[in-house]
């Protein structure tokens, strides 16, 4: 069955310097379970897809639905992974991966097990009690991924979660995300420049035309997985 189902959706940015179209008639479908990663040359409205498909924004025209629901807000099944982490400054990288528990109006002492076995995952367990800038942007940005799947979200939605790593934390870093996908059956929408990166992970590759994203091609990858 279809998870999220984006039908012919545009947006136009209004600024001072004028209009911004970011997103032209896009239609994609992630299928429950599937890997699905976007490829597209910088500011064809991928980062836009990924704020629509999280209900941060609205389309101005088109839609977009989860399990058949249109999303109007931000859920607690979509967790979102952004490029830059923004991570606050004043708690701890703990207290950070728990902040959407707390957004939620949630009890945090509910998640400080499983944020502790997410910090275990991206391997940052030991600077549970460190505060960000004490932490180098590669380590910011895996407290992003965990605080991503604090709420073991059905659909994960990632921005190029990878790309401020250093090679060998990103290889590890896929193999985990791969493992998870896997082992747990959640839907992925992956935005990345590295084309290694959607071959190796992906059921589905998109690739977005330049601004204003178009979907110019969707294929296939039938890779054995291990
Ligand atoms: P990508 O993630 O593919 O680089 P974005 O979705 O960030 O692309 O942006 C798509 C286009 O829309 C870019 O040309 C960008 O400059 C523009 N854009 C993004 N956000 C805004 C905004 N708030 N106001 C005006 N233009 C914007
Ligand atoms: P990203 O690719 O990570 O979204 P960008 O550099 O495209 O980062 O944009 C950073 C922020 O700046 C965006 O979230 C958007 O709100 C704003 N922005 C981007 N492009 C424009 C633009 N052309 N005009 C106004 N705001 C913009």
């Amino acid at each position: 069955p279809t998870h999220l189902e984006v039908a012919d959706v545009s947006l136009t940015y209004e600024s001072r310097r004028g209009r911004v179209p970011a997103l032209d008639r896009l239609s994609f479908d992630v299928a429950q379970g599937a890997f699905v990663s976007v490829l597209g040359p910088s500011g064809c409205g991928k980062s836009t897809l990924l704020k629509l498909a999280s209900g941060l924004l609205r389309p101005m025209a088109g839609r977009i639905r989860l399990a058949g629901e249109p999303v109007t807000a931000p859920r607690r099944d979509v967790g979102i992974v952004f490029q830059q982490p923004t991570l606050l400054p004043w708690k701890t990288v703990l207290e950070n991966v728990l902040v959407p528990i707390r957004a939620m109006g949630r009890d945090a002492s509910a998640g400080r097990e499983r944020a502790l076995e997410l910090l275990r995952l991206v391997k940052l367990e030991p600077f549970a009690a460190n505060y960000p800038h004490e932490l180098s942007g590669g380590m910011q940005q895996r407290v992003g991924i965990a605080r991503g799947l604090i709420h073991d979200p059905a659909l994960l939605l990632m921005d190029e979660p990878f790309a401020a790593l250093d090679a060998m934390t990103r290889e590890t870093m896929m193999d985990e995300l791969q493992r998870i996908w896997m082992s747990t059956g959640k839907s992925v929408l992956f935005i990345t420049h590295s084309i290694p990166e959607a071959v190796y992970l992906s059921d589905r590759i998109l690739v977005l035309s330049p601004r204003p994203g178009r979907l110019l091609h969707s294929v296939d990858v039938d890779l054995p997985r291990p």
